[in-house]
C-alpha cells in the first residue's frame, strides 16, 4: 500500500535562493498577530515525481504555487500536514521542540495518503536551515513563537482516484502571538453525539486536512446555537470523550477507588496522537503524583464524577495553547460546569508551567532541538 518514494532528497543537495532586502517584509509586533495570518519570506519547496523521484530541495522566496485545475489534491484531498513551534529562548536560543515527533507522524500520514516518503533527518536538516534562514522572524517574547507548516500535496493534473506520479513537499512559517494574551482562559464546549470527527478504520489518527473540512461546520453550528468556543468530539454508543475541537482531552478527577487520576483517550486509531498529548503523559509519569491513565472514558463517567465532585479539571492540549482549559460542556440540552477553573487550575497550570519552560529554554530537555 506504500508507494515507491525513492530515495530520499538529500539536505546537501539544497539550494538557497533569499530574498533581496526592500523584498523583505516588515515584521508585525507579537502583540499584533493573527493566528495563520502572517507568513515569512522564504518558503521551503521539493517535488517529487514517480518517473524521477525527489527533487533538490530549494529555500526560496515565499510565494504562491501554481496547479493544474485536476490536480489530485484539489480533488480527492490526497494532502497532509504538520504543525510545530520554534520558541526563542530566554538565552535568544531558538528551539524547536520535539519535531522528530511532528516528522514521524508526516510520514505515517505521508504512507495513508499514498504520497511519497523521505528521510526525517534529511527533512530535519532542511528545516532546520529554513529557520536559521528567517531566525528574525522568531518572536522574542515567552509567549510567542514561529508557527511551522510543513505540507505535502498530491499535484498530479488527472482526474481518477489513484495515486499521483507528481506531489509538492513544502514548508511555510508565521510568527504567532500569546494563545492567551491575558492569562489561560477556559473555553465552553458542544457535545452533541449525532456527530462524529473520526471512525475505528477511518483516518482520524492521521493529520491529513480530509480531516478538518468537516469539521467547521459543527464549529459554527457550536458557537451559533450555544455560543460554544470549541466541539467536544464524541464517540460511539457511550459518548466517549475523545477530543475537544483540535486538542486532545485529558480529565484529571478522583477515580472510583479514590485515587487522584489523569485519564485521557488512548490511541486507538479515531484520534490525532498529539505531540503535545505524549509530551504531557511523560512528564506526569515522570512527577509520579497521579495515576496517569490512557483508556476510553464518556460521558456517563464525566457526569457522575462532577456529581460527586469528583472532577477536577478537563483541559484540552495542543502544539498552538500547549493546555487549554474547559469551564462548560453543554450536552443533551443542558449546561454542564466544569470546575477547572475553580482552584485556578492547579494541573493545567503545572502542565503549561513545565512544557513553557522546556520551549523556551528555562529548563533544560533532550526533547528541544536548537537552531
Ligand atoms: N487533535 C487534533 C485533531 C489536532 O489537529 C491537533 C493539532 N495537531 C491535536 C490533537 C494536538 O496535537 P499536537 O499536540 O501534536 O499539536
Amino acid at each position: 500500500r506504500c508507494i515507491s518514494s525513492g530515495p530520499s532528497f538529500k539536505f546537501d543537495d539544497l539550494q538557497v535562493q533569499l530574498c533581496s532586502e526592500t523584498e523583505r517584509k516588515a515584521k508585525p509586533a507579537p502583540d499584533k498577530l493573527v493566528f495563520g495570518h502572517e507568513f515569512t519570506d522564504h518558503m521551503l519547496e521539493i517535488e517529487w515525481t514517480l518517473a524521477n523521484g525527489w527533487g533538490a530541495p530549494s529555500i526560496c522566496p515565499f510565494h504562491n504555487i501554481s496547479l493544474h485545475p485536476a490536480a489530485k489534491v484539489l480533488h480527492y484531498a490526497v494532502e497532509l500536514f504538520e504543525g510545530l513551534k520554534a520558541y526563542r529562548g530566554v538565552d535568544n536560543t531558538v528551539r524547536l521542540f520535539r519535531p522528530d515527533q511532528n516528522i514521524q507522524r508526516m510520514l505515517t500520514s505521508a504512507e495513508r495518503a499514498t504520497l511519497p516518503l523521505f528521510d526525517s533527518e534529511e527533512f530535519l536538516k532542511c528545516l532546520k536551515k529554513l529557520i536559521s534562514v528567517e531566525k528574525d522572524w522568531v518572536p522574542d517574547t515567552t509567549t510567542s513563537s514561529l508557527y511551522i507548516r510543513p505540507t505535502m500535496i498530491g499535484t498530479e493534473g488527472s482526474l481518477g482516484v489513484s495515486v499521483p506520479n507528481r506531489s509538492l513537499l513544502y514548508v511555510i512559517m508565521g510568527p504567532v502571538g500569546a494563545y492567551f494574551p491575558t492569562g489561560l482562559k477556559p473555553v465552553s464546549l458542544m457535545a452533541e453525539p449525532k456527530y462524529t470527527r473520526a471512525f475505528e478504520g477511518g483516518c482520524g489518527n492521521y493529520k491529513m486536512g480530509s480531516n478538518y473540512a468537516p469539521t467547521i461546520n459543527v464549529q459554527v453550528e457550536a458557537l451559533e446555537k450555544y455560543g460554544c468556543q470549541q466541539v467536544l468530539w464524541l464517540y460511539g454508543p457511550d459518548h466517549l470523550l475523545t477530543e475537544v475541537g483540535t486538542m486532545n482531552i485529558f480529565m484529571y478527577w478522583i477515580n472510583t477507588q479514590g485515587e487522584k487520576e489523569l485519564i485521557t483517550h488512548p490511541l486507538s486509531g479515531i484520534i490525532l496522537p498529539g505531540v503535545t498529548r505524549r509530551s504531557l503523559i511523560d512528564l506526569a509519569k515522570k512527577r509520579g503524583e497521579f495515576k496517569v491513565t490512557e483508556r476510553p472514558f464518556g460521558m456517563a463517567e464525566v457526569i457522575k464524577g462532577l456529581q460527586e465532585g469528583r472532577v477536577k479539571e478537563i483541559f484540552g492540549s495542543g502544539t498552538a495553547c500547549v493546555v487549554c482549559p474547559v469551564k462548560e460542556i453543554v450536552y443533551k440540552g443542558e449546561r454542564l460546569q466544569i470546575p477547572t477553573m475553580e482552584e485556578g487550575a492547579p494541573i493545567t497550570m503545572m502542565f503549561y508551567k513545565e512544557l513553557a519552560d522546556i520551549q523556551y529554554g528555562r529548563t533544560p530537555s533532550d526533547w528541544v532541538v536548537p537552531i
